[in-house]
């Protein structure tokens, strides 16, 4: 296949002890940045991304014009396409995937049920099933979500805590993801990290995500719409930006064991972690609306409505103080800083002009 010599070179490890990395997802927001990260530190890395239309393709395009120029390849190509993944792993030994591609968003969901389980569940067990199978295994670290926790009101919310209650199809595939990552750590030894990720932010984002779609309908001068929760309680996230992330995923990349199957074969208990990602500091979206408005200099035209009950949960939390033991993860941004650098490149990417008239 004509790409063998880009996946090959993409793969060449510059450090000793380096890893050879599949990071799945690489042409989307995080997958992009671990991408880049890992690259830059000397790690082999090869992308796999379908380039779907979720959201504007040209970002993701442009997302791999940057990785590009680093050197990572990303291959076109779907989580569910068996011997495209096969070929991968006979092409390049990875030591580890990073597993980011998914059908993100809880609201999408209403409409299109389908995609949420041919990419979070399908697509999972398809790339669990080349995982089991290659030689050596790779250790797998993938994304899950902070939507596991659902309609759970105690906070913050910690590894152990119940997540009985999904408030969205998205959160269900999460959950289900768990445990068939489980089921395929404890039969074929493959080693697992789950990441429940908390509202991730920042520069080359998710134009489906509230803090951009804010930011474009502001420099446009349109409405936003604000959801409120019961009594007309304000939503909070807890805002976590995309450098911090990154060192989370590297983190718990560095940390995780070696798989300990072969040929699809058990020899030993392997490693199975699941970690909260997230800022443990929620803001109410009310105030990450204010912070906007002070970076843009634009008064946001808000309309207040309350929540329509379809996926949304009233506010999220992070307990990090397993993956601040298990690796030292320390998020360092608050919600200005991050927004700040997040409207700079907002501003470089579109351009104020650009975005007023679109
Ligand atoms: P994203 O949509 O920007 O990235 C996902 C990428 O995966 C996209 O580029 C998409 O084209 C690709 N993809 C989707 N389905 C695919 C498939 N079947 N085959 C190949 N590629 C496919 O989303 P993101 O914000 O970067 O999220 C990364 C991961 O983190 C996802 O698993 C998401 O569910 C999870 N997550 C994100 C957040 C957040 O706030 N951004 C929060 C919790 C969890």
């Amino acid at each position: 296949i004509h790409w063998d010599n880009h996946v090959r070179s993409s793969a060449q490890i510059r450090r000793s002890n380096g890893f050879s990395v599949l990071v799945t997802g690489a042409a989307g927001f995080v997958g992009s940045h671990v991408s880049l990260a890992l690259k830059k530190r000397g790690d082999g890395v090869v992308g796999l991304d379908n380039f779907n239309n979720y959201y504007d393709p040209a970002l993701k395009k442009s997302r791999r014009d940057l990785l590009t120029a680093h050197g990572v390849f990303i291959v076109e190509g779907d989580v569910n396409d068996a011997k495209l993944l096969a070929k991968l792993f006979d092409l390049v030994q990875f030591s580890h995937v990073m597993h980011l591609a998914a059908q993100a968003g809880v609201r999408y969901a209403m409409e299109n049920p389908h995609s949420y389980i041919h990419s979070n569940i399908a697509g999972l067990v398809t790339l669990l099933e080349a995982s089991k199978s290659a030689n050596p295994q790779p250790s797998v670290v993938w994304a899950s979500s902070s939507s596991v926790y659902g309609l759970n009101e105690k906070s913050p919310f910690s590894e152990s805590d119940r997540t009985d209650k999904p408030a969205s199809l998205y959160a269900a595939t999460k959950k289900a993801g768990e445990e068939i990552t489980h089921t395929y750590n404890h039969i074929y030894g493959l080693s697992i990290t789950g990441l429940r990720f908390f509202t991730v932010y920042g520069p080359w984002g998710r134009p489906d995500m509230a803090y951009f779609s804010f930011t474009r309908n502001i420099l446009q001068g349109k409405p936003i719409t604000v959801y409120r929760g019961k009594n007309h309680a304000d939503l909070a996230r807890d805002f976590t930006y995309i450098d911090d992330i990154v060192k989370g995923c590297i983190g718990s990349l560095d940390t995780a064991k070696k798989s300990t199957g072969s040929g699809g074969k058990k020899r030993g208990p392997a490693q199975f972690r699941i970690f909260n990602l997230g800022n443990t500091s929620p803001v109410t979206v009310p105030m990450m609306v204010g912070i906007l408005e002070k970076q843009l200099k634009v008064k946001a035209k808000k309309n207040l409505v309350d929540m329509p009950g379809n996926g949304d949960v009233p506010f999220t939390h992070a307990n990090i103080s397993y993956a601040r033991s298990e690796f030292g993860y320390n998020p360092t941004t608050d919600l200005q800083t991050g927004l700040k650098k997040f409207v700079k490149w907002y501003l470089s990417y579109y351009g104020y002009n650009h975005a007023k008239s679109v």
